[in-house]
């Protein structure tokens, strides 16, 4: 049933079904886009382009309100309670979303003795724009803490118990990250609103998420008060990304409210990218991808040659594991003898087009890697064939 669903679901990526040959294993870098995608951007190009939050004519003024639209359907997307309180700002994906968190609303709220706590080991563009923020901070006489967010050994899920010991009365910010994007772990976030209380702010990298599971937003569910993620990952054009933010909390928004022209293509292309999204079912999604990057592990542990990367805790078929630690469509490895970027090479002659470098991680091991991701278009057909290559290689 899932398999004919997603047989529906393929067909529409024009990319896809245009390349017979390859296997595109890279989702978590960028995706590919549905013909409905293709076709917003054809519709709005063709109809009423023009620039938003200005105009005195028809096309001016359906900008600006396909603008406002797709600002409630991202809320939507994301299960926000609270919609009338809640802003969001689009930017060109999650390296600049943090970076405005950081630079117009962090260091605007924190007082000399201040600490924060963020992720050592997850991606640079959610630890550098936080250490520039503290170096800000400093040139004004403002000294802050940052901290790491401790993470467990063997499942890499952040440690919310050890977090909890760790915060205290000058905590006031936390940033963290919802899915791996080289471990492919599901990091357990719902657990630090318990660690932190009610008062620190909570600020999540959904880069890995957004567009690849479900999301649900507020008590109960994902209890934070920015989300940050990228478009380009989940469906929509290059150069497209939000920032949500809960209530009065919202980093400063640009003053006056359009000062500068937005990608209203890519705003245009998120809208259609969330609707085919909600249509193909997030829930479903994960399922699918989560199923692929199973079996690509199951193939693959026994098989010495490789070092299968983080996340062994959710490794193969174990259903006792709460949903929350399951591995999402990301595998990562390493073979004990070839270099990944020769892996690369050698899996792209076979047509399979992988990721193979240090992926931006930030942290001691910063060996290359080599980054399998998937996303709905993916086949176990293919997951099966290039499990077939690697283990002729081992
Ligand atoms: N955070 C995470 C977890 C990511 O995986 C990525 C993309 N690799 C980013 C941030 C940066 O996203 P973007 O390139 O869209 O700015």
């Amino acid at each position: 049933e899932l398999a004919g669903w997603q047989r529906d679901l393929r067909r529409q990526f024009p990319i896809v079904t245009g390349h017979p040959g390859l296997a595109y294993l890279d989702s978590a870098a960028t995706s590919q886009k549905p013909q409905a995608v293709l076709d917003a951007v054809h519709a709005y190009l063709t109809t009423t382009n023009a620039n938003a939050g200005r105009g005195t004519y028809p096309w001016a003024n359906e900008t600006t309100r396909m603008v406002e639209r797709t600002r409630r359907r991202v809320k939507d997307f994301l299960g926000d309670p609270d919609p009338d309180r809640s802003s969001v700002h689009f930017t060109s994906g999650t390296t600049e979303g943090l970076r405005i968190i950081a630079r117009d609303w962090l260091t605007t709220h924190l007082a000399d003795g201040d600490e924060i706590f963020v992720p050592f080991t997850d991606h640079r563009a959610n630890l550098d724009p936080w250490r520039e923020a503290q170096a800000l901070l400093a040139a004004r006489g403002v000294r802050v803490q940052v901290r790491a967010l401790p993470v467990q050994a063997e499942s890499f899920d952040y440690d919310h118990r050890a977090l909890a010991a760790l915060v205290g009365p000058r905590t006031r910010f936390v940033a963290a990250t919802h899915v791996h994007h080289v471990y492919g772990g599901d990091m357990n976030v719902q657990r630090i609103r318990a660690a932190v209380g009610p008062d620190v702010p909570i600020c999540l990298d959904a880069a890995q998420s957004v567009g690849h599971q479900p999301i649900r937003l507020g008590p109960g569910g994902l209890d934070v008060d920015f989300v940050v993620f990228s478009g380009h990952k989940a469906l929509a054009l290059p150069g497209t990304g939000a920032i949500w933010a809960r209530g009065a909390r919202g980093p400063a928004l640009r003053p006056g409210g359009w000062p500068g022209t937005p990608n209203t293509v890519g705003i245009a292309s998120l809208a259609a990218a969330l609707d085919w999204l909600d249509a193909a079912g997030p829930e479903r999604i994960a399922d699918w991808t989560t199923a692929l990057a199973t079996r690509l592990t199951d193939r693959l542990r026994h098989l010495p040659a490789y070092e299968i990367l983080g996340c062994q805790a959710s490794l193969g078929a174990d259903t006792a594991l709460p949903p929350q630690q399951r591995r999402r469509g990301i595998v990562s490895l390493r073979h004990r003898g070839i270099p990944s970027d020769d892996l690369g090479f050698v899996l792209f002659s076979h047509g399979f087009m992988v990721r193979a470098d240090s992926l931006c991680q930030s942290g001691a091991d910063d060996r290359a890697v080599v980054r399998v991701s998937l996303h709905v278009y993916n086949t176990e057909e293919e997951v099966e064939r290039l499990a077939g290559v690697l283990a002729t290689l081992s």
